[in-house]
C-alpha cells in the first residue's frame, strides 16, 4: 500500500487505492468486489455510514454559507434561482458522496479492515 495521502487521493478520484490501476466503482456507488488490476478486496471494505456522514458534513457547510447570505446580506433569490441552487446542492451531495466513499474505502483498505462474514 502507498502512503496515506496517496491512498486517500486515489480513493477520492475513484481509482484503486492500492494500485491506481482500475476504478473502485462499478457504476455510481457500487463497489467492485476486487480490483481488476491488483486484486485488492475493495468490496469487503465496510464503508457503511461514514461516506454519507462526511458528504453531509461538507455539503451542509456550503449550505450554511447560503443561509448566512440569505439572512445577513438580505440575499433573496427568486423561485427559479432557488430551484437552481437546490439542484446544484443535490449535485454537490451526489459528487461529495462518491468522493467520500472512495476516500473511506482507501482508508479502510490501508487499515486492513474487512467486513466480517456471517
Ligand atoms: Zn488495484
Amino acid at each position: 500500500m502507498p502512503d496515506w495521502p496517496t491512498t486517500i487521493r486515489r480513493g477520492c478520484l475513484g481509482h484503486c487505492p492500492a494500485c491506481n490501476g482500475a476504478p473502485i466503482f462499478d457504476g455510481y456507488l457500487k463497489v467492485h468486489d476486487k480490483c481488476s488490476s491488483c486484486g485488492a478486496p475493495l468490496g469487503e471494505m465496510p464503508a457503511d455510514d461514514a461516506p454519507p456522514y462526511i458528504a453531509m458534513l461538507v455539503v451542509l457547510h456550503v449550505l450554511a454559507l447560503f443561509i448566512v447570505l440569505f439572512y445577513k446580506a438580505d440575499f433573496r433569490p427568486g423561485l427559479v434561482l432557488s430551484g437552481f441552487l437546490l439542484f446544484l446542492l443535490a449535485l454537490l451531495c451526489m459528487a461529495a458522496l462518491r468522493v467520500a466513499k472512495g476516500a473511506v474505502i482507501g482508508i479502510l483498505l490501508k487499515l486492513g479492515m474487512r467486513r466480517e462474514r456471517v
